[in-house]
């Protein structure tokens, strides 16, 4: 990467996400080993924390991986070979949940949505009357590659009443960045990473199940090991990880935590919330449109003018401004630019994205994108920061 003078690097995806100093501080710590009276209190605060952040009384575990694997993780400790699942597919983190479940035999049924919206509530409810051995329904609280957001609440409710089916949720982009309640809406697994909201590193992946997800995990009999939960439970209990703790994310994740819990929850969603209303509004002048018709406040997916090729434009912003955003996968490339709200964003970062957007814009030839344009786009800035 070529640092260009007048334009600091900056990483404005939906993960990984720009890192707070005292997060970039605590990683930077000497190392220490994981059985250690230090770092077991430490694991013992994060614990606690985690706990508040889903809104659960249940343990919340952790693997060393990426997101995808809790994902695994949540499939093969709560279901066995020929299980039937349902997959919402409404873009590529859906089709994960339905290419994990395949690998490991599943009887996947997919239910298709438009990609940029939501999941209606009765389509999930009609799919599982009409396959009443559904075990698992499948989906994301938030579609990263779409930025759209699912009811997941609403779906929920209509799975609480049946014994035999879990709602399990890739929150990865969702908890931590908005409102979620794991026990009082009746999530079965809840699944999180920290390259997200948890505005740290990849590397580690959060995953939480109800009473009725643990019991699932009783007939379980998907081969596992190195995700089996019911022995990272019981180290949980002794105040451990199974294996080795990644010692510097954890004593990051405790830095971190504490704009996730108590007093500064409440301000950390509404900067989360303020940053993808300023983004909607102000790239309306420059002639970007908000994709999503359900938007997530986590990430803002924008519909590119038809004459550019949101790929290039992406690139052109890297090289020549310095700054990351992402672009659209499959039949959103070349359409869409990502934009992410997660992480230590300043409001000079949000000029700065304005500002580069209009200079990109005009650089690729839509000199429609007037200097009013930009005006009044920071000036709707102006109104949210
Ligand atoms: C980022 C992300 C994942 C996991 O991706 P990894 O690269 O494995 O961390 C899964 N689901 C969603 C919705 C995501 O945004």
């Amino acid at each position: 990467m070529i640092f260009r003078q007048n334009y600091p690097y900056r990483l404005l995806t939906p993960g990984p996400v720009p890192l707070h100093p005292d997060v970039e501080k605590a990683l930077a710590e000497p190392i220490i080993h994981h059985r250690t009276p230090e770092f077991e209190l430490c694991l013992k605060n994060v614990s606690e924390q985690m706990k508040e952040v889903f809104a659960t009384r249940q343990p919340v575990l952790m693997h060393t991986s990426t997101g995808t694997g809790a994902m695994e993780s949540a499939i093969v400790n709560t279901l066995s070979p020929g299980d039937e699942v349902l997959c919402v597919v409404s873009g590529k983190f859906g089709e994960r949940w339905a290419q994990i479940s395949q690998a490991f035999h599943l009887q996947v049924h997919t239910l298709n949505v438009e990609w940029g919206e939501a999941v209606r509530v009765h389509d999930v409810k009609t799919a599982l009357d009409e396959n009443p051995n559904i075990k698992a329904v499948l989906l994301q609280a938030c579609e990263t590659s779409t930025a759209t957001v699912h009811p997941i609440r609403e779906i929920a409710s209509v799975v609480k009443s049946r014994p035999n089916t879990l709602i399990i949720v890739d929150a990865i982009t969702a908890v931590g960045a908005m409102m979620l309640e794991m026990d009082d809406w009746h999530l079965d697994v809840v699944i999180g990473g920290s390259q997200k909201a948890f505005m740290l590193p990849t590397g580690l992946s959060f995953i939480a199940l109800s009473e009725k997800a643990w019991r699932f995990c009783e007939a379980s009999t998907l081969p596992k090991f190195y995700w089996d939960l019911k022995a990272e439970k019981k180290s949980w209990l002794k105040g451990e990880t199974h294996f080795s703790s990644a010692v510097p994310l954890v004593r990051a994740l405790h830095v971190a935590l504490k704009f996730l819990t108590g007093p500064e929850k409440m301000k950390t969603l509404s900067r989360i919330q303020t940053l993808a209303q300023a983004t909607r509004e102000a790239a309306e002048p420059l002639g970007l449109r908000v994709f999503s018709k359900s938007p997530s406040p986590s990430v803002t997916a924008l519909i590119v003018p038809e004459r550019v090729d949101s790929q290039k434009l992406r690139d052109h912003m890297e090289r020549e401004y310095n700054l990351t955003l992402m672009g659209g996968q499959d039949q959103l490339k070349g359409k869409i630019l990502r934009v992410g709200h997660l992480g230590y964003i300043t409001d000079e970062d949000m000029y700065a994205l304005i500002d580069i957007l209009y200079r990109s814009l005009r650089d690729l030839g839509c000199t429609e994108v007037s200097k009013s344009s930009l005006e009044q786009a920071r000036a709707t800035l102006e109104k949210y920061l």
